[in-house]
């Protein structure tokens, strides 16, 4: 049987990740690069971003610490290898780099990269890709990270009759003023350049440096199982993810899909999986073919300092200005966040799946902004069951019914 690709880090047991949460540890550690308040996309589904700016993602000034922009901040870099050797003394090993927006357009993203790398850290970088001439990709082979860049449909060439539509949605979902042909074509060519480079070559077991990011839109959903096939030929890790109605992407909820929906996606996915001889996995979300185990073991660091347990739950616990990330750790909601065989409410508690420690509650991101739209404590947004798994019908104990995902 034949592995999924998946991107390259390191290997860990995922009872050690148990312990991890336990021990009040880190293994990996998300760091957003200061960029400008704006982004050179204007992606429809973005988490990051203020829902008060209705024409593109951006950010407020007002949320960078004590005033400082970090983008305009001559020391920021060096403050930010200080955070990340804080977090390395506390475990972690593995880094993915993106930013407040596009990371391409910070000035030190080199900087840190090579820092991460200097470290001995398998470092993945997660972009849109558009703004790197080829010799960036070069060096950024050379330096030996892993790339995750965005594509939401298949890529085919100009006598497909479906080419058109793909050129549109592909725009559409990458909110880019540009012609719809200059917008996909341009992004076929990014991957096309990536494997030229040969960041999609396999490596140590069935790994591959290269991944692409996808969401599941209304518009794209028909799309994504073809898709992924044609990644998974290529050696090329395929990041199909949730719309969660975060940040920006609160003004676009007519993009999100169903929950009965994504489970036909995901099973059409997987018995494209077994056809195509793969291993088998159960479909839950938020990942096809994955688990997210990031909030027993990882932390999202900002721009700014300020540290969330993941990018997508909208709580902020510390910032590095001010707290050393050993006593941020210490956060009462974290321990709930890292303890949830302990705290969690709803269908998820009795699943088998989270039982064996084969899933952990679905996406925590998901889970957290769903409950907050709809009015719910923060303790609550914490602790219920995934409402976009098929397998939750009660989110949390007081009968909240997994309805208010669509
Ligand atoms: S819990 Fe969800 S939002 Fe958070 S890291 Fe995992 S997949 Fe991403
Ligand atoms: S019910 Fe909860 S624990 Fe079980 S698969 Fe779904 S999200 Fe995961």
């Amino acid at each position: 049987m034949k592995s999924i690709p998946k991107l390259l880090s390191f290997e860990t047991p995922k009872e050690k990740y148990y312990e991890i949460a336990k021990k009040n540890q880190l293994l990996r550690l998300g760091v957003k690069v200061n960029t400008p308040m704006a982004c050179n996309w204007a992606c429809p589904y973005c988490y990051a971003g203020s829902s008060e700016t209705s024409d593109r993602p951006k950010v407020e000034e007002n949320i960078y610490y004590n005033g400082i922009d970090p983008y305009k901040d001559k020391e920021w870099g060096n403050k930010m290898k200080s955070w990340i050797d804080q977090s390395i003394e506390m475990g972690v090993n593995t880094i993915t780099i993106n930013g407040t927006f596009e990371p391409a357009t910070s000035p030190d993203i080199f900087n840190i990269i090579e820092y991460c790398v200097d470290k001995g850290i398998y470092t993945t970088l997660v972009t849109n890709g558009t703004l790197w001439e080829i010799d960036d990709l070069k060096r950024l082979y050379n330096l030996g990270i892993s790339i995750l860049v965005k594509l939401n449909v298949p890529m085919v060439d100009n006598t497909d009759e479906r080419y058109v539509e793909f050129c549109n949605i592909q725009k559409n979902l990458s909110g880019r003023k540009q012609d719809s042909i200059k917008v996909y074509e341009e992004q076929k060519k990014l991957i096309e350049n990536l494997i030229e480079i040969g960041f999609n070559k396999k490596i140590a077991n069935e790994c591959t440096r290269l991944g692409v990011e996808s969401i599941i839109a209304r518009s794209n959903i028909e799309y994504l199982p073809e898709l992924v096939q044609q990644f998974r030929r290529l050696n090329i890790y395929s990041h199909i993810e949730v719309m969660k109605l975060q940040g920006f992407a609160r003004n676009n909820p007519n993009l999100q899909v169903t929950k009965l929906e994504m489970k036909k996606l995901f099973k059409k996915i997987l018995d494209n999986d077994i056809a195509d001889g793969y291993e088998p996995w159960d479909i839950k979300p938020p990942y096809v073919a994955g688990t997210c185990y990031q909030n027993l073991i990882r932390l999202d660091m900002k721009a700014d300092g300020n540290i969330a347990p993941c990018p997508g739950i909208d709580l902020i616990i510390g910032n590095m200005n001010e707290n050393k990330l050993r006593d941020i750790v210490k956060n009462e909601d974290l321990k709930i966040i890292r303890n949830l065989n302990k705290y969690i409410q709803g269908d998820c508690r009795d699943c088998e799946l989270f039982k064996k420690k084969e899933c952990y509650g679905g996406c925590r991101g998901t889970v957290y902004q769903t409950l907050l739209n709809h009015g719910c404590s923060k303790y609550e947004c914490l602790v219920g069951s995934d409402p976009s798994c098929h397998r939750v019908k009660k989110v949390l104990d007081n009968g909240l019914s997994s309805d208010i995902f669509k």
